[in-house]
C-alpha cells in the first residue's frame, strides 16, 4: 500500500517533470499557465491524470486528435519506478534527497535529448540545492556531521568538473573538436555536488560504458547497411548516460562501489 502511494506520488512528480522538460527550453512558466493542448483547448484534471489519462486516450488528444507525445509518459512512468525504488533503499532523509537528485536529472537529461542543450542556471541551481542538502541530510553523503558531509559535496563537485575538463581537453586534442560542451562539466559539477567523487566517476565511466555499448553496434551497422539509409545524428547527447550512471550509483551503491574499489 505504501509502495502504490509513494508511485503514485512520483507519476504525479512526473508530470510536472513533463511540463518542466518542454517549458523550460522555451523560457516559459513552470506552473502558469495551465496545460494546454496545442490546438489551444485547456486540458480538464481527468484528462491530465498521470499515465492513467495517456494510456486511456492511446496518446491521443481528446481536443483534436494531435499526438500526445509518449515523452510523457515515458517520464511519468521512470519518476514513478524511481521513486519506488528510491523508498525501497532509504530512510525517510535520504529518500527526499535522493528524490530531488534524481528529478533534477531526468529533466537536465530529457531537455538534452530534446534540445541537444544544457539549462546552466538550472544545473547551477542544482548544485547549490546538493550542497544544502549534503548539509541538511549528512547520512546522505553516508556521514555523521554537517560539516564533513558538505565538505564531501563541494570536493565531489571540484573532482567530477575538473576530470571531466580534463577528459573534454584532452578530447579537443584528439579530435580537433569540441567533445564536450562547458554545460557537461556544469551538470558533473552537480553530480558530484550529490553524491560525491566515488559517485562522479560511476557517472562517467558508467556513461561511457553504456554509451559505448549502445553506440558501437549502431556505428558499425551503420557501415554495413551503408550510410545513404542511415543518418546518424553528428552529435550525441551524453547527459542521459551520465544521468543513468548516477541513478544506478544511488540505487546500489554498495554493489557498484564494491565492483570498482
Ligand atoms: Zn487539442
Amino acid at each position: 500500500m505504501d509502495l502504490a502511494f509513494i508511485f503514485t506520488i512520483g507519476a504525479c512528480v512526473g508530470s510536472f517533470l513533463g511540463v518542466c522538460v518542454c517549458r523550460i527550453p522555451e523560457g516559459k512558466s513552470i506552473i502558469f499557465p495551465r496545460s494546454r493542448c496545442e490546438c489551444g483547448a485547456a486540458i480538464p484534471f481527468w484528462l491530465n491524470i498521470p499515465l492513467v489519462s495517456w494510456l486511456c486516450l492511446r496518446g491521443k488528444a481528446r481536443c483534436c486528435g494531435r499526438q500526445i507525445p509518449a515523452r510523457y509518459f515515458i517520464i511519468e512512468l521512470l519518476t514513478a519506478t524511481l521513486f519506488a525504488g528510491l523508498y525501497l533503499s532509504y530512510s525517510l532523509p535520504n529518500f527526499i534527497v535522493g528524490t530531488i537528485f534524481c528529478s533534477l536529472l531526468l529533466v537536465v537529461a530529457f531537455i538534452d535529448i530534446a534540445t541537444m542543450e544544457v539549462y546552466e542556471a538550472m544545473v547551477i541551481g542544482g548544485i547549490c540545492i546538493g550542497l544544502v542538502a549534503s548539509w541538511l541530510v549528512p547520512g546522505w553523503q553516508g556521514e555523521q556531521f554537517r560539516f564533513e558531509s558538505m565538505l564531501k559535496g563541494v570536493f565531489g563537485m571540484c573532482f567530477g568538473s575538473g576530470l571531466i575538463f580534463w577528459i573534454a581537453v584532452l578530447g579537443e586534442m584528439a579530435f580537433r573538436r569540441e567533445a564536450i560542451g562547458t554545460g557537461d562539466i556544469k551538470v558533473i559539477g552537480m553530480i558530484g555536488a550529490f553524491i560525491g567523487w566515488k559517485g562522479c566517476l560511476w557517472a562517467i565511466f558508467g556513461g561511457c560504458l553504456l554509451s559505448a555499448t549502445i553506440l558501437l553496434p549502431v556505428l558499425l551497422g551503420a557501415k554495413i547497411i551503408k550510410k545513404e539509409k542511415f543518418k546518424l545524428p553528428r552529435e550525441v547527447p551524453f547527459i542521459p548516460f551520465l544521468a543513468v550512471g548516477s541513478i544506478a550509483y544511488v540505487l546500489f551503491p554498495q554493489t557498484l562501489t564494491n565492483i570498482f574499489f
